[in-house]
């Protein structure tokens, strides 16, 4: 069988490519559907991408090569597609974009566009064996039903994502074929991901969640944080979970917006009588401070407090420092950091500096998004510019 392109991997970017890169196109996928991701995603209504979306929310050790593709491919462009799809969106909060209705809209959306491109979609399909020869690629694909079969392409384009979630199917086959040619493929580790603590430290206050600012090496996210049973998550922590390396602390700020200093001086002045826990459980949740309680030795009323006291109780709760055993790891993470080196892709056209005709597109590539619909942009833009790319040769 020939074909100008094989596509592997039929998830956000995948599909992008495929509906975008003209000629015989055959994109095949191990998993039984299409896009499982994308379906599973936003809590079933897919953040598809962000208004804000530019650079800045990209981790990459060259943050200049994902420049190219977002600016030709925009949030705007994937705005305009949602809606000439007529899937109704709106903005959850910063910027994030939602499916009013279903996360499926948006796989039928792209199944749609790469049907109408003419792509041929094989599922239950694994790629063994890729070789390349003068003109392109061989590779064997054997289904889970029927025969193996050699297909002959002038181009292959690695869109199998990272390895998170590997009971949805991630695996690290992008990453075993880019060496296989020779691209080097940086330190990958699980990302957007929560934290875990030994001994179950806060599964007390599991539930529990509040707006705080949350830092690691260098970075702060003003998001919510939510207690587990096995430890933190929430926006915050998965956020700075892309940054943050073993052994390193977290620090909290577990009131942002209100400096609780001048705060409890001011209480202390009208309500000196009133209990210290008390005041504190109005600005922020009684559980927590409860939990708090006895290792910060918040007892008395507000009265009782001196100003150095009150300062270092403050100090304290505006910079709580933490040190996570660790995170849930691939099992539950959003995305994979790290990954194929961009020194070895085009930011063009994606396509392997020394590889001609083979591509690399969406999270498998070293390019990882913030949370917040930032990376599907990603799989857009990447998908898009190897697509336009392979239709212009
Ligand atoms: P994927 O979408 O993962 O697609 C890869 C495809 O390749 C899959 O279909 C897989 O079955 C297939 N595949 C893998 N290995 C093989 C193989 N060996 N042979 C054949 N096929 C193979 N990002 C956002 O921007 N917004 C969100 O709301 C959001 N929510 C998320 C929620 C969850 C629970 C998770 C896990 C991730 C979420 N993400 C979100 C991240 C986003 O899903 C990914 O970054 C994005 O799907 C990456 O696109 P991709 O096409 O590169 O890879």
């Amino acid at each position: 069988m020939d074909v100008d392109t094989l596509i592997i991997g039929a998830g956000a970017a995948g599909l992008m490519c495929a509906a975008h890169a003209d000629g015989r196109v055959l994109l095949v996928d191990h998993a039984k559907k299409p896009g499982e991701k994308i379906r599973i995603s936003g809590g079933g209504r897919c953040n598809f991408t962000n208004l804000h979306a530019g650079p800045e929310n990209f981790l990459s050790a060259n943050p200049h090569f994902c420049k190219s593709a977002l600016s030709r491919y925009t949030q705007w462009d994937f705005i305009a597609l949602v809606e000439a799809h007529g899937i109704a969106w709106h903005e959850k909060t910063l910027g994030q974009l939602f499916c009013d209705d279903s996360a499926t809209q948006i796989v039928s959306m792209l199944l749609r566009e790469a049907s109408d491109a003419g792509a041929e979609l094989r599922l239950e399909t694994a790629v063994e064996g890729i070789e390349r020869g003068p003109d392109g690629f061989t590779a064997t694909l054997v289904p889970a039903k029927g025969h193996r079969r050699r297909v002959f392409a002038r181009n292959v384009v690695l869109a199998t994502g990272g390895k998170s979630i590997p009971g949805m199917g991630a695996t690290g086959f992008a990453y075993d074929v880019a060496r296989q040619f020779g691209l080097p493929v940086t330190d990958i580790r699980p990302a957007l991901v929560p934290f875990t603590f030994p001994e179950k430290r806060f599964a007390a206050l599991s539930g529990t969640a509040l707006p705080v600012r949350a830092t690691a090496n260098g970075a702060s996210f003003d998001e919510a944080m939510l207690f587990t049973h096995r430890g933190l998550s929430g926006p915050a922590m998965l956020q700075i979970s892309s940054f943050w390396r073993e052994g390193q602390q977290i620090e909290v700020d577990l009131s942002p917006g209100l400096r609780l200093y001048d705060h409890l001086r001011e209480r202390r002045q009208s309500h000196g009588g009133r209990n210290l826990t008390t005041e504190l459980a109005g600005v922020l949740p009684a559980k927590l401070v409860q939990y708090l309680a006895a290792p910060l030795g918040l007892t008395g009323n507000l009265a009782d407090q001196g100003d150095a006291r009150l300062q270092d109780i403050c100090t304290t709760l505006h910079g709580w420092h933490l040190s996570p055993s660790g995170t849930e790891g691939y099992r539950t993470a959003e995305v994979t950091l790290g990954g194929i080196d961009t020194q070895a892709l085009s930011s063009r056209t994606m396509e392997a500096k020394h590889v001609p005709g083979l591509y690399v597109i969406g999270e498998a590539v070293d390019v990882t998004g913030w949370l917040g619909g930032y990376n599907f942009q990603w799989a857009w833009s990447s998908g898009w510019a190897a697509g336009q790319a392979i239709a212009k040769t």
